[in-house]
């Protein structure tokens, strides 16, 4: 049996799934982070700062919903979290929607680079031969 610290509670726990606190203290943010949402709710333009404070929650924690998209800020609210790739603030996830486009299109060019790139090379390698020619 795969036994593990608690990284909450420090508690020595069996570790069934990938996760790296007890079950109990899984139970217990599920409760918070229902909280939070309910929070959120209510008060849909409070910021991280506040949310954190009136449902005992770290900031980190509730950033890490948000990036999970289980947390979405509501729109014209003033806080969010910042995109990874260019730090825009968002709403929720990880990337603003200008970096999920080029991210998209980058994944796609990726896909096509390897055939571009030959025909390249051999004209690199033509060039090369013209140039021994007029040596
Ligand atoms: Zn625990
Ligand atoms: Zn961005």
């Amino acid at each position: 049996m795969n036994v593990s610290n608690c990284k909450s509670c420090g508690r020595l726990f069996n570790v069934i799934s990938a996760s790296k606190i007890c079950p109990d203290c899984q139970r217990k943010l599920e409760e918070k982070f229902q909280e939070v949402k309910e929070f959120l709710k209510e008060n849909p333009f409070a910021n991280i700062d506040v949310l954190s404070q009136e449902c005992d929650v770290s900031v980190k924690q509730i950033k890490e919903w948000v990036r999970e998209e289980r947390l979405v800020f509501a729109e014209g609210s003033m806080d969010g979290i910042e995109c990874t790739q260019c730090g825009k603030l968002i709403r929720t996830g990880k990337y603003c929607d200008e970096c999920k486009v080029k991210i998209t299109n980058n994944l796609r060019s990726g896909i096509n680079a390897p055939v571009k790139a030959e025909p390249v090379k051999k004209e690199r390698e033509r060039d090369r031969m013209r140039f021994l020619q007029n040596l």
